[in-house]
């Protein structure tokens, strides 16, 4: 077809030097907040929309529906622009209008507003919006569905990231040996499903996973704990990207493997994991990847670990990125959340512990 473009890049894995100190052994930063829609959805989302073109009849009449306004709606946007597809986004009324303008300029070809949350959007979606006939050059539109997390062909596309961290340790001075530790956010599960497959794929089954959640967002976490697949009543976290009430079975069935631990941290680490990546690496993140970022802070990954690390050990963070997010929601995150970050230890040689939550060097 013509004008096709790959709809997600290789990303860089950066060894940060500020937050390797902060931690006590090397991080490396798996840098997906790269990826052209701003996360790794990228990947995933890319990836489903490739197969829903190879498994069409008629690729040039393919239509593609999402009904989040979030990173996966814009995910799809791109996704689909690269591919040389139209893509259609329904938010619920409540969606931002700095993200519906950003859906519209990624290259969406329609952008409603529907409903009072996203259920009711996503419902007006399919049974009204897709089932109107649309028509291309005289010929029926082929309307595809694209869901943002639950499906394996999204985490087939979510696992090329890990395999990248595989090729890019042993080529860039990481070594032979699994890391230590991967961190990764978990809303629904796909990025997850992703990591772990991605490890199963390099030999690395047992590689300890940290899969992360924020409270009032922990959908995984509470199942765990119970010991069975809960969905939550509702959602109270600030880390909208999360946000699922339920995640998908197999992020439920990949949560039960013995090298998987699940982390719940508050909304003001997560909000804290944001300004210190801003201030000590020049990255702007939404909540929903600051949580990954704040377990190297405090000695939190050796308590989640349950075990002393060395200057050698290995984690590799998922820098899952986001679009959610400016310099004054962090600066208000940063007012609101600071006690958080008076309470740890200042640290030499980490930049941000020279500067003082409200900003101002001391
Ligand atoms: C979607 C998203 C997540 C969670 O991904 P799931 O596949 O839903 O588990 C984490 N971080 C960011 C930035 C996201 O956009």
């Amino acid at each position: 077809m013509a004008g096709q473009k790959k709809p997600w890049v290789e990303t860089p894995l950066l060894e940060s030097t500020a937050l390797s100190r902060a931690a006590g052994c090397r991080v490396f930063l798996k840098l997906e907040t790269l990826q052209p829609s701003g996360s790794f959805k990228s990947r995933g989302i890319g990836h489903y929309l490739q197969r829903a073109l190879v498994r069409s009849a008629s690729p040039d009449t393919v239509h593609f529906y999402s009904s989040s306004g979030g990173n996966a709606g814009l995910a799809c946007v791109y996704a689909a622009r690269a591919l040389g597809r139209p893509a259609t986004v329904v938010v619920p009324l409540s969606t931002s209008a700095f993200m519906i303008a950003k859906l519209r300029a990624a290259g969406a070809a329609e952008v409603l507003q529907f409903g009072k949350s996203w259920s009711e959007a996503d419902a007006h979606l399919r049974e009204v919006v897709m089932l109107e006939e649309a028509r291309v050059g005289g010929r029926v539109e082929e309307a595809v569905y694209v869901p943002p997390f639950d499906h394996p062909d999204i985490w087939e596309g979510n696992a090329s990231l890990m395999e990248e961290v595989g090729l890019q340790l042993r080529r860039d001075g990481g070594g032979d040996e699994p890391p230590d530790a991967v961190i990764c956010s978990v809303g629904g599960g796909g990025l997850f499903n992703g990591v772990v497959q991605g490890l199963d794929r390099l030999g690395w089954s047992g590689t300890p996973v940290l899969a992360v959640e924020t409270q009032g967002a922990e959908s995984l976490g509470a199942s765990l704990r119970r010991g069975k697949h809960v969905t939550l009543p509702g959602i109270t976290s600030l880390a909208k990207s999360l946000g699922a009430t339920r995640v998908c079975d197999r992020a439920y069935e990949n949560g039960q493997r013995a090298n998987v631990t699940s982390v719940v941290l508050s909304d003001a680490e997560a909000a804290m994991g944001c300004w210190r990546l801003a201030d000590d690496e020049r990255m702007l993140v939404e909540m929903a990847c600051g949580v990954n970022v704040a377990l190297c802070y405090d000695g939190r990954l050796e308590r989640v670990l349950a075990r002393r690390l060395t200057k050698e050990s290995k984690v590799v963070v998922v820098l899952c990125g986001g679009s959610n997010v400016t310099v004054g929601m962090v600066v208000e995150w940063r007012t609101r959340f600071g006690g958080v970050e008076r309470a740890m230890p200042k640290m030499r040689d980490v930049p941000s512990a020279e500067t003082a939550p409200n900003g101002v060097a001391t």
